[in-house]
């Protein structure tokens, strides 16, 4: 299983899959921040930008993914003062240069992104703004492979780590998955090279009975991690449950804010989020994040659901498997069933 969305659109794009022998198969992970947001965290963002004095930034990503009735794109259209946000700073200078507005940042990710979101509210909080907010729906890694590798009918015989989240976190945290779970996992980057490396030494360990973190991606990443971002991380954020669109509640594999910084917490704020019983509908993106399932199996691919309509996450995101195989496989995988 490649964890990260960007390796999976690495392997559509380059038909890397198709390369490999028969008995090898990569399984998309569920490593697209955007696609396991819940629903409720979209609707709560909806809910805050309709009030008024409210902005609400975002990355852009962010404002397409449906919640359970429109996005963020909608209620911008409706006259909610919704912003794409580059960085997270970007939000601090906007509370910054408008006091007299409530400026609340949807800080959404893996741990890649959580230090420079941990960086806006430390800024916000030297700089004593009082008018800044954040509304948090952080994910970890390491939870949602144990999450994977311990769910009935696991079929993941090794991982390819995500390198970018390496490179903030290193790889210590993965050596007790890979030896208490008897599974490799090799650090990963995103060129093709680094793909077909990464499946490589994973089927090496396979072969050899070994089970192992190794380090593909050795020219950004350190087993230590980025120490310094890691620390501001621990400054702002505490670890907490948090519940994963279309895998479900996993303990201790999210972040949220720590008490030092609840001030700055939009659920507090604004009221906080309450989590709703997933409904069953025609999408099975919840399978495709799980790796129990590919895009091509969905009936509704490429017919019913397309990146101008989508019906589910995996298509809205820039990284979801679905958005991966239209965009590179198009018309043949609708007609073909194409893997
Ligand atoms: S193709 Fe669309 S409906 Fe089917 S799983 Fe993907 S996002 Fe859901």
């Amino acid at each position: 299983m490649e964890v990260c969305g960007g390796q999976t659109h690495a392997i559509v794009r380059f038909g890397i899959d198709e390369l490999l022998p028969d008995g090898l198969s990569l399984v998309h992970g569920p490593g697209c921040p955007v696609c396991v947001t819940p629903v409720e965290y979209v609707d709560k963002a909806i809910e805050i930008a309709g009030r008024p004095g409210v902005v609400l930034c975002s990355f852009g990503d962010m404002l397409r993914v449906p919640g359970s009735a429109g996005d963020l794109l909608a209620a911008k259209s409706r006259g909610a003062d919704v912003r794409v946000v580059y960085s997270p700073a970007d939000a601090v200078a906007i509370a910054r240069a408008e006091p007299e507005r409530e400026v609340v940042f949807f800080a959404v990710g893996f741990e890649t992104t959580a230090p420079a979101n941990a960086m806006a509210a430390v800024l916000a909080r030297r700089e004593g703004l009082g008018n800044f907010s954040m509304l948090v729906s952080h994910v970890l890694v390491p939870p949602g492979m144990r999450a994977i590798l311990e769910a009935p009918g696991n079929r993941i015989d090794g991982f390819l780590a995500a390198g970018h989240v390496c490179t903030v976190m290193g790889f210590e945290e993965y050596e007790p998955i890979a030896a208490s779970y008897r599974v490799p996992v090799v650090v990963t980057g995103f060129e093709p090279v680094d793909i077909l490396e990464g499946v490589y030494w994973c089927v090496r360990q396979l072969e050899a009975g070994r089970a192992e973190v190794e380090n593909q991606y050795a020219r950004a990443v350190r087993r230590e991690g980025n120490r310094a971002a890691m620390a501001t991380m621990r400054e702002v954020f505490r670890v907490v449950p948090r519940r994963w669109r279309g895998i479900g509640d996993i303990a201790d594999s999210g972040l949220g804010l720590a008490e030092a910084y609840a001030g700055f917490d939009a659920e507090r704020r604004f009221g906080p989020v309450l989590l709703e019983a997933e409904a069953a509908g025609e999408c099975i993106s919840g399978a495709v994040l799980r790796g129990e399932r590919r895009p091509t199996d969905c009936p509704a691919f490429g017919t019913r659901c397309t990146p101008e309509h989508p019906l589910g996450v995996t298509m809205v995101s820039s990284e979801g498997a679905c958005a991966a195989y239209y965009r590179y496989r198009g018309a043949a995988a609708v007609a073909g069933g194409r893997r």
